[in-house]
């Protein structure tokens, strides 16, 4: 048991509706947990509905833990989610009191987490993502110009994805490397018909062309393109990956720390994408990868995902920006070098 465990959800709307290739929505939630041990806190986080940290006060708030193995009650996690299902919520949930575990042990270890794992690099490169199907011709090109790496939605309409493209091309100069993700909204036809366009722009990185579930789709558009192919942001768990990456069905495969079941889930990600000679690109939440980035040989990029960096811009005390298209931990702050600013976030979430 800890001496205290404390699990909030914040609903933070977002400044305007978005929408992407299949979703829309018009607020964020942030499921925060606080571990409390020999006199130190460790915070931990997650994207994810509400109903996540309902799971959490229930299954997780009387978790035995040892604070110096966030293994070992990730295991216990693991263990007691069974018989409930592992992927989504329970995953979700794992992830947040997991990331708050490994919080706990740097700052009674006082070191930062990218120092407690081991660095192989000072940086991590990331890429500007947003570029919503909800905005503007204008408000695209502004939100992308000066970026040397950026992700754009598409997948409402073939023929404004392309005239899109071809905006953001215009905006970010011939050398900028351009992505563009369609959240599984194409069919397999019009998915390679797609890449060829977006070819032509140099697009270098076609995200979820069609549904991750789809792993033969995503294969037969990948052995078609010389676009890489990049999916795995709804894994949760390690056999999810192994079963796509086997499949061939990506290039580049990205991973949630906030989804994977946490910082642990995360490393047993990595360690599978080095086996396989596979790059890792992190999928939001940047200031928990900044230190995965920097720490885990396979990691490529960080996505700087909008909503994601607006919210810990504003409510993380010790958010650090990217700078330079690098995101560079803060060595001077233990564990993520984040804290939770929670009246910032309270009021922002309103009653
Ligand atoms: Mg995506």
């Amino acid at each position: 048991m800890s001496d205290s465990f404390r699990v909030d959800a914040y609903t933070i709307p977002t400044v305007a509706r978005e929408s992407d290739g299949t979703a829309e929505w018009d607020a964020t939630t942030l499921v925060a947990v606080h571990i409390t041990s020999s006199g130190r806190t460790g915070f931990g986080y997650t994207y994810a509905d509400d109903a996540t940290a309902a799971f959490i006060h229930r299954h997780f708030a009387d978790l035995t833990i040892d604070p110096m193995s966030p293994e070992s009650a990730w295991s216990a996690m693991i263990a007691k989610v069974r018989n409930l299902g592992r992927r989504g919520v329970a995953a979700m949930a794992i992830s947040a009191v997991d990331a708050a575990l490994w919080d706990l042990k740097c700052k009674l270890l006082d070191v930062p987490l990218v120092s407690l794992l081991g660095p192989v690099r000072a940086a991590v490169p990331v890429y500007n993502s947003g570029g919503f199907t909800s905005m503007t011709m204008d408000e695209l090109q502004s939100a992308f110009a000066g970026w040397g790496r950026v992700k754009m939605k598409v997948g409402r309409d073939w023929r404004a994805d392309r005239e899109r493209v071809r905006a953001v091309r215009e905006a970010i100069g011939p050398d900028a490397e351009l992505f563009v993700d369609a959240n599984g909204a194409y069919t397999r036809k019009l998915a390679l018909w797609q890449a060829e366009a977006f070819a032509e722009e140099g697009v270098t990185w076609f995200e979820e062309p069609v549904s991750s579930d789809d792993l033969e789709g995503l294969r037969f558009i990948r052995e078609r393109t010389p676009i890489e192919i990049a999916a795995g942001e709804y894994g949760y768990e390690l056999q999810y990956f192994d079963t796509m990456i086997a499949a061939g069905a990506v290039d580049v495969l990205q991973a949630d720390a906030t989804r994977c079941t946490g910082i642990t889930g995360f490393i047993k990600a990595s360690v599978l994408c080095e086996s396989r000679s596979i790059p890792l690109s992190s999928h939001c939440a940047p200031s928990l990868h900044a230190h995965l980035g920097c720490a885990l040989l396979p990691v490529r990029h960080l996505e700087y995902f909008f909503d994601h960096v607006r919210i810990e811009s504003m409510l993380f005390d010790g958010f650090t920006e990217a700078r330079n298209g690098e995101a560079r931990p803060d060595l001077t702050r233990p564990g993520f070098g984040v804290e939770l600013k929670t009246k910032d976030a309270e009021r922002l979430a309103g009653p």
